[in-house]
Order: structure tokens, then C-alpha cells, then sequence
């Protein structure tokens, strides 16, 4: 149904990726408009506050890493999925985007069927994330986790993990998918204010990891960036 289309807005500078983005997302059946650098990205988002932003990091004037910070620190763009587009080796762009609040990335050059997936994925993933209530049981596979009562069952067995663990694994499984920096993990944790090494983390999840036995692998480790709980279990 056509009023019920999503819209992209693309930001990219080069001009073929931004042709051939567009061609594949409206032949995909979304709604898309094009910017080519910053200034044009922002009018745009403010005039039209499109469902998905596709969001290139490279950009001349503005970059998409300003860009990313001002959506975020304005309440009416605050909630606009952002997937980063980024160049390979640009890891600690990719860290810094996530902490700025962007909801995934992806690397160039990218595959255009891996590309429609991702924005698939993180429209989904987001009325998923408007649907569900505090509190409330998650359960993932074989793993179950009570917010309310700290309490995780794997295969009907409950895990007696401690208050950080049982912390981290409730901040990973709330958002399955979601690529989680490290520094974003300790905030989920304990508030921005704990002094915690990258090593912390690290430690925490493979206690966590053991712990959880055959649930151990849905926690998965993303090279350079941080940790994901898989989505497809
Ligand atoms: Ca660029």
C-alpha cells in the first residue's frame, strides 16, 4: 500500500553509491530522497523527518558524525533510525558513531542485498523496541531473563549469575541485533560516572558466557567494536 511506504533519506557525497542506493531502495518499494552533504541532509530531515537515515560519515561541511549528534540531541529527531555508512578500517569511527546514538553500520563497499537486509532489520527492530514494556520477560532461544525478579533460565535451569552480569546480558538481549561499544555496556550497567576498562567488559562477558553453557554463543563478539546478542536464534 503506497501511504503505508517508509522513507529513507540517503547522505552521501559520491554520487554513484547515492544513484545506486536510491534505484535499489525505491525498486525495494521505499520512499527515497538524496543529500550530498550536510547542510542539504539537515534541511531535509527537518523538513520531511524521513523514517531511516542511510548516513554517510565522509561528508564535505558537515560530517556524519555532527550529523548524527545533532539528531540525536534534538527531541524530534532523537527516535530517527540512523545506519552509518563507513569506509573499511574506520573501526573507531564506527565506536564513536554507536556512542552517539547511530543504530547500526554498514562497511563500504557493501553488498546492496546485505544493505535492503540492514535497513529491514533496524526499521523492524525499532516498532519492536516501541512495543515492548519494562519489566516484562525476555525470552530469546532457550534463554529466559526476568528484569523484575534477576532471574535467567536456560533450558528451563535457572543461572545464578552476579548483579553486573545479569546487568550486561539484560542490556544485550533487550536489543538483539544492536552492536554494543564497550563503553556503551558499562553505561548500560552502572551509569556514566563508573571508571571501567574495555578489559572489564571483556571479563564480564566471558563469565557470562560460561555461564549461560549452551546460551553462551547468543552473546557474539564484534572485532573492534564491542558485542552483539544475536538476533537470529
Ligand atoms: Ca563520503
Amino acid at each position: 500500500m503506497t501511504d503505508q511506504k517508509k522513507s529513507v533519506l540517503i547522505v552521501e557525497d559520491e554520487e554513484d553509491i547515492l544513484a545506486l542506493l536510491h534505484y535499489n531502495l525505491i525498486k525495494s518499494g521505499y520512499n527515497a530522497d538524496c543529500a550530498s552533504h550536510g547542510e542539504e541532509a539537515l534541511a531535509s530531515i527537518a523538513a520531511k523527518k524521513p523514517d531511516l537515515i542511510l548516513l554517510d560519515l565522509m561528508l564535505p561541511g558537515i560530517d556524519g558524525m555532527e550529523i548524527c549528534r545533532r539528531l540525536r540531541d534534538d527531541d524530534t529527531t532523537s527516535e530517527i533510525p540512523i545506519i552509518m555508512l563507513t569506509a573499511r578500517g574506520e573501526e573507531e569511527d564506527v565506536v564513536r558513531g554507536l556512542e552517539l546514538g547511530a543504530d547500526d553500520y554498514v562497511t563500504k563497499p557493501f553488498s546492496i542485498k546485505v544493505l535492503l537486509a540492514r535497513v529491514q532489520t533496524v526499521l523492524r527492530r525499532r516498532s519492536v523496541l516501541q512495543q515492548h514494556v519494562d519489566g516484562e520477560e525476555l525470552i530469546r532461544g532457550d534463554l529466559r531473563i526476568h528484569p523484575g525478579r534477576s532471574l535467567v533460565l536456560v533450558g528451563g535451569k535457572s543461572v545464578d549469575l552476579t548483579f553486573t552480569e545479569f546487568r550486561v546480558l539484560e542490556a544485550l538481549a533487550s536489543r538483539p541485533g544492536w552492536v554494543f561499544t564497550r563503553y556503551q555496556i558499562v553505561n548500560a550497567v552502572r551509569g556514566e560516572d563508573y571508571a571501567v576498562t574495555d578489559r572489564a567488559v571483556d571479563v564480564q562477558i566471558a563469565g557470562l558466557r560460561k555461564k549461560l553453557g549452551s546460551c553462551g554463543h547468543y552473546i557474539e563478539t564484534v572485532r573492534g567494536i564491542g558485542y552483539r546478542f544475536r538476533e537470529d536464534l
